[in-house]
């Protein structure tokens, strides 16, 4: 008989109720308030749909990820994944926390600096960087996360140019058990890719190898794959220290943790299945403390975690538009919030819910947006109270990635709110207007 493995015992709230054989029970709470500001107040004063962020809950949430990794190991930095909310005052906020900028673009690289983050706080990743935009990542001493070889060909050439160092590091792609698994971005772990672009790093004049990023998902549920990708970046940085006696000066085990939203599908609500920041700092401190890193020369632990940290700070507040029998029976509800402004809808099961107390009884529900387009969909099915035209509702969890990848279509996009930490409100962002609409709108001069 084989020995069963130790495993460190843990204890864990399990906070799903009782589903019975129909899964969990249906009762609907509204949210009449956010950070103690009323809803309809908000709406009154705004306009709907509206965009609220609630600078409690992010700073909150900041603290507690920061807290889950910094008591199990002793030198964290986070970066602020611009790409995951990009709002000047988001981004304002965690750098107020002590975050660095995680940028993917020239563009993200141009708002990090002008959002005053020294360009040796921005991390640079993405397979998307132009020549100009290394010129001026090398020159501002930024941490360049090299995705391909001619990105590695381009930097060789512009230091050569210009008698300058550029502080690179890779980007690992590999199988940490999550799939399918991300291979396209940066080079392979197990094809030995990795290791031979960390040679050609090493042997050309021009670079300072100073990391190892890997970034293995999105909405990873499972955290001992972070301890997988940690201990294969260890490996690397123990590989180059054995051949080069160069010590790597951090690791960066990128974004990826899961958020509390409920996938499609998915039989549990995720606030009860997501792991916590614990869970995946045990995993990845566990790791690093276990590698053959010299203890002298322990790495900076770096992460650049999006949805996690800004997902439970978004609130989308919307008003019901129409009620409609549909020809099938069902009932369907149209309100003024279209896939349009929850892009993550395509994925999420999103939690939508009065801004009032309702009566009790629910009836299966359509919810459409405003659209004229058939893919307008906020929930396909959702047991939903009766509502009247012009009563509001609020969709929670969608401050990640929603204010970045909106489409402007068919309506202004609207305002986006933050309420602070004293219960003020601020506009972060104005609505669109016809005149915005039209500023970049060139007319020929034959059609004027
Ligand atoms: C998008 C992205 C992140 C943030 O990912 P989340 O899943 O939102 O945590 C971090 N690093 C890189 C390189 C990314 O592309």
């Amino acid at each position: 008989m084989q020995k069963v493995p130790y495993e460190k015992p843990v204890i864990n709230k399990i906070s799903a109720g009782v589903p019975d054989k129909f899964g969990m029970k249906s009762t609907i709470q509204p949210i009449t308030e956010i950070d103690d500001v009323a809803i309809k107040n908000l709406i009154s004063e705004y306009g709907s749909p509206l965009y609220v962020l609630s600078e409690k809950t992010i700073r909150d949430t900041y603290k507690k990820a920061l807290a889950a990794f910094e008591t199990r190991y002793p030198k964290v930095q986070f970066a602020w994944s611009y790409k995951t909310n990009y709002l000047n005052a988001v981004c304002k906020i965690y750098h107020q926390e002590g975050s660095w900028a995680e940028v993917v673009s020239g563009f993200e690289y141009e708002k990090a600096i002008a959002n005053g983050v020294p360009g040796n706080k921005i991390i640079f990743n993405g397979p998307d960087k132009s020549r100009e935009d290394l010129i001026k990542a090398i020159k501002n001493n930024s941490l360049i996360h090299i995705d391909h070889l001619d990105e590695f060909y381009e930097i060789a050439s512009v230091t050569k140019e210009l008698q300058l160092t550029a502080k690179v590091a890779i980007r690992v792609n590999m199988d940490a058990g999550i799939y399918p698994q991300w291979f396209r971005f940066g080079f392979n772990y197990e094809s030995g890719e990795a290791w031979n672009v960390l040679n050609k790093i090493m042997q050309t004049p021009g670079f300072e190898l100073i990391g190892l990023h890997t970034h293995i998902g999105t909405y990873i549920m499972a955290p001992q794959a972070y301890g997988i990708a940690t201990t294969k970046l260890a490996q690397l940085a123990v590989r180059v220290f054995h051949k080069y006696n160069h010590h790597i000066q951090y690791i960066d085990l990128g974004g990826g943790f899961a958020s509390k939203n409920t996938l499609k599908g998915a039989y549990l609500p995720g606030s009860d299945t997501c792991p916590t920041f614990d869970d995946y700092a045990e995993h990845i401190t566990d790791a690093l403390h276990q590698s053959d890193i010299p203890y002298d020369h322990m790495p900076t632990l770096f992460l650049e975690t999006g949805r996690a940290l800004i997902d439970d700070a978004g609130y989308l507040l919307g008003s019901v538009l129409a009620n409609k029998r549909l020809p099938d029976g069902r009932k369907s509800l149209i309100i003024d919030i279209g896939v349009n402004l929850l892009f993550t809808s395509f994925w999420y099961e999103h939690n939508i819910v009065p801004a009032s107390y309702t009566q009790p009884d629910l009836e299966n529900t359509t919810i459409y947006g405003p659209l004229c387009m058939n893919i307008d969909v906020i929930r396909e099915a959702i047991n939903f109270p009766v509502m009247e035209k012009g009563e509001h509702v609020v969709i929670k969890r969608i401050g990640a990635y929603n204010m970045t990848q909106w489409l402007q279509f068919i309506n202004y996009r609207p305002r986006i709110v933050l309420i602070d930490t004293d219960g003020n409100t601020h506009i972060v962002r104005e609505q669109e207007t016809h005149e915005t609409m039209n500023q970049m709108d060139r007319l020929p001069e034959h059609l004027k």
